[in-house]
């Protein structure tokens, strides 16, 4: 463990010295979990040593961090990290990652007035490949995942509503993984055309389309995956269009290498489901990064920016949303290799069950 952080730690370094700054401080819970694995709130200072600065509340927990000075604070966090850092610890062009209050900025500029702050964006990039002991617990939660896919199938029966289906997953997801990387969407007939509906009481019926979408956490690392099938006999353009979806998934696993650009993959699953007649409804991007977090870079939509590395880890999701009617979306995850991706969700794609 302590020799992939000290891996991370230089990386970011060397990412820093290619943006000229001279040191970083760090908010974003999931950037500092991964420089020194501490899994509390807290900020952390990287310059030339790391310093991670929290409230007695993680007092005990900071144990967790490793290779840094820890500083337990009963003051704000940034009076405390002033008094820890010695004069010059950071040089003149500090970065800041991810998104501050508007006050809490304007209290940094007060209790650092020395320090030229610019944003750091290298932190999302360096996160978005990763390592061997991170794959192996994302491929940890994506097996949870299925399995608890399998036991979910059992609760499908006409009268059970989307919130009992939620609950019954949320406690599985505790029980059986660390917890649930978001809140799960169980969506049942028409619901199922709102990509991100909300789990209601409105009770499953034969005869129409249930879609779940959930995440399982591993150690902080999180998985992603979603299937769409029919609860009875399909409608015909239901059939058609779970087909396209698989078609659409398929040609992009089939065409993910390292070095091609985000919104050319995302191309090619909406060029399938483009000539399906079905543009239209896909209005979303086709994936996105999981990690510590379950929705981070890469982006692959029209709207990303940057190229697939290998080992990066996303996921590939296109939708087909018929408003009022019905929707399907299919989630898979894959690892990318050096020749092409990995998928490490197996849960079957069935069209229905009855
Ligand atoms: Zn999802
Ligand atoms: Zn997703």
């Amino acid at each position: 463990m302590v020799c992939r952080l000290n891996r991370r730690r230089d990386r970011l370094k060397g990412s820093l010295s290619e943006e000229g700054l001279s040191g970083a401080l760090l908010t974003d819970p999931a950037n500092i979990r991964y420089l020194c694995g501490f899994s509390g709130e807290g900020i952390l200072a990287v310059g030339e040593a790391l310093v991670l600065v929290t409230d007695p509340r993680y007092g005990e927990q900071a144990e967790e961090a490793q290779g840094c000075r820890v500083v337990v604070t009963r003051e704000r966090l940034l009076d405390g990290l002033k008094e820890a850092l010695k004069d010059g610890f950071w040089g003149e062009r500090v970065g800041l990652e991810g998104s501050l209050p508007y006050g809490t900025y304007l209290r940094l500029l007060e209790v650092f007035p020395d320090v030229g702050w610019t944003k750091a964006s290298c932190l999302e990039a360096l996160r978005s490949v990763k390592d061997e002991g991170e794959i192996a617990l994302i491929k940890e939660a994506a097996r949870i995942g299925d399995r608890i896919f399998g036991e979910l199938l059992s609760l499908l029966r006409p009268g059970v509503t989307e919130r009992e289906v939620a609950a019954e997953l949320v406690y599985r997801l505790h029980k059986e993984g660390e917890g649930s990387s978001f809140e799960p969407i169980v969506a049942f007939g028409p619901n199922s055309s709102k990509p991100h509906a909300a789990p209601s009481d409105r009770k499953l019926v034969e005869g129409e389309p249930v879609l779940v979408d959930f995440g399982v956490l591993r150690r902080g690392y999180a998985s992603d995956m979603t299937r769409t099938f029919w609860f009875g006999e399909p409608e015909e353009e239901f059939v058609k269009v779970h087909s396209v979806i698989l078609d659409a998934q398929s040609a992009a696993l089939e065409a993910a290498r390292p070095g091609m650009d985000v919104v050319e993959l995302d191309g090619v699953a909406r060029k399938v489901i483009e000539d399906a007649g079905y543009g239209e409804n896909f209005g979303h991007g086709l994936g996105h990064g999981v990690g510590l977090e379950v929705h981070e870079p890469p982006r692959i939509s029209p709207k990303g920016e940057g190229k697939l590395e290998e080992g990066m880890v996303f996921t590939v999701e296109p939708g087909i949303y018929l408003p009022g009617r019905w929707g399907v979306r299919t989630e898979d995850m894959v690892v990318l290799g050096r020749d092409g991706p990995e998928v490490i969700t197996s849960s079957p794609k069935f069209v229905r069950i009855s």
